[in-house]
């Protein structure tokens, strides 16, 4: 009996401490995985809670748009269906608490980039863009936005989806989030600086003759590497999934296979050696690496896909599905959208249609400007004066006119600007507000751009006119 009940005491202690490691390493892991104690804003979509510091709180609503809608399309391509369990996501905008995130749940391989998805939760950095973009831009945010969560329901709905190629999952990543952002009347890389900058900088890639083989693409790690180096490897996975997946009609049986071997590939096992399969099965299917076939595609692809023709500085800018131009600057300052187009004449009109959104209070410019961001000349339309300023690391005034503060109450109105060498006028609505000759010399026209300060403004009718009455779309 004694030496049954040494053996049960014996088993009952192995069992307790058995159990309490299991319960140690439970924790651990757990303890491991939750995400950080936040106490920022919790704000909840039909899909997805947004756990967000106080500065995001004023577009918190579209971002749950975004996210929301994002998902259902994504849902739908995957034919998948959407749970109750919603996908949660932390924004970060101090560069140490994202750190300390990227730390703690991806062993920090993604300390430089802007977001990571672990686990299905999306951890977002919301301060600067890539290619030195702006802080803050709400439409950035958007876009990484939808990107996180493309990765966030194939991480929960397919358990391979972590062992894919990175061409794979960052390229179809960056496609879905772009066609799921211009489903909401926003933009394709034809209509906004986002995704046209990765055009631009594969056109460039090209041009320099670094654009790297299929074969180096597909079996390239995306993390780890130098910030330029990284941005070639996104720019070039998203144009190749881009083309594969393009919707228009005659790319619908490419399409088609594509689909295909994407769903073939989320069902493969989740274990190492995957993405190999995965490559291999992608050159059966599509040519593969040695293909000439495919990258005479590719390289035509990129050669015929019209970029966004503005450049903007402290905002949004972006063309709305009715053709006119959207700017949108953050608080207190002010956005500049320039037109990419080099202008070499001398006499010439900038004429629009502008609306101003809040109504009252706000500021609207035409920008002239030879040396794009850090020297140009203003005209700029605001509820207490017009005028002409210049700036080159700071403003200065060369002649202002009163405007009557009401005029501004209304939310429409129309501008016009006329440069014939260095004279100048400007109308608003039909009134001459500005008639001056610009004492200057360094007073130039060699790009044109219009932007506005502490709001939203739609510029619609925008064009430019060459003095003999030739006429310029901007897009
Ligand atoms: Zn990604």
């Amino acid at each position: 009996m004694d030496a049954i009940r040494r053996t049960k005491n014996r088993l009952l202690a192995f069992a307790t401490g058995f159990f309490l490691i299991v319960c140690a390493l439970v924790w651990f892991t757990h303890s491991r995985r939750s995400p950080p104690s936040y106490s920022g804003v919790v704000a909840e979509g039909k899909h997805v809670r947004i756990f967000a510091p106080m500065g995001e709180r004023s577009h918190i609503d579209r971002l749950l748009k975004t996210a929301d809608h994002a998902l259902e399309r994504y849902a739908g391509n995957l034919g998948v269906s959407l749970t109750d369990q919603r996908f949660d996501v932390y924004l970060y905008d101090k560069t140490k608490d994202y750190e300390q995130a990227d730390a703690a749940f991806n062993s920090g391989r993604t300390k430089a980039n802007l977001a990571f998805c672990n686990g299905s939760i999306s951890h977002i950095y919301v301060r600067p863009g890539p290619r030195g973009m702006p802080a803050q831009d709400i439409f950035n945010t958007q876009a990484t936005l939808a990107h996180e969560l493309c990765h966030a329901i194939h991480q929960r709905k397919f358990p391979s989806y972590d062992y894919l190629p990175d061409w794979l999952n960052e390229g179809v990543a960056d496609v879905w989030a772009e066609a799921a952002m211009s489903n909401d009347g926003a933009p394709q890389a034809e209509l906004s600086s986002w995704y046209s900058a990765y055009f631009e900088n594969v056109q460039d890639t090209i041009q320099r003759r670094r654009l790297l083989p299929l074969s180096k693409l597909t079996s390239a790690s995306f993390t780890r590497h130098t910030h330029d180096y990284r941005g070639q490897l996104y720019g070039e996975a998203y144009i190749l999934v881009r083309m594969l997946d393009d919707p228009s009609p005659s790319n619908s049986k490419q399409r088609e296979r594509f689909r295909q071997f994407l769903n073939e590939v989320n069902s493969y096992p989740a274990s190492k050696g995957t993405d190999t399969r995965v490559n291999a099965r992608f050159s059966q299917i599509f040519g593969g690496s040695a293909s000439k076939g495919l990258m005479r595609d590719y390289l035509s692809y990129v050669k015929n896909t019209q970029v966004f023709p503005w450049f903007a500085r402290n905002g949004n800018v972006h063309t709305l599905a009715n053709g006119s131009l959207l700017t949108e600057s953050y608080q207190n300052q002010t956005i500049i959208a320039f037109h990419k187009t080099k202008n070499s004449v001398h006499d010439f009109k900038i004429c629009c249609d502008i609306d101003i959104s809040p109504v009252g209070t706000r500021e609207v410019d035409i920008v002239l400007s030879n040396a794009a961001n850090n020297y140009y000349h203003a005209i700029y339309f605001g509820p207490k004066y017009s005028g002409l300023l210049t700036y080159n690391g700071e403003y200065h005034n060369w002649g202002r006119v009163g405007m009557d503060p009401k005029v501004f109450q209304s939310r429409r109105h129309r501008i016009e600007l006329h440069v014939r060498g260095h004279h100048l006028t400007a109308k608003f609505d039909g009134k001459r507000l500005l008639d001056i000759n610009v004492v200057n010399p360094e007073f130039s026209s060699e790009h044109w751009g219009v932007g506005c300060c502490d709001s939203s403004v739609v510029f619609s009718n925008l064009h430019r006119e060459t003095g003999d009455g030739a006429y310029s779309a901007p897009s």
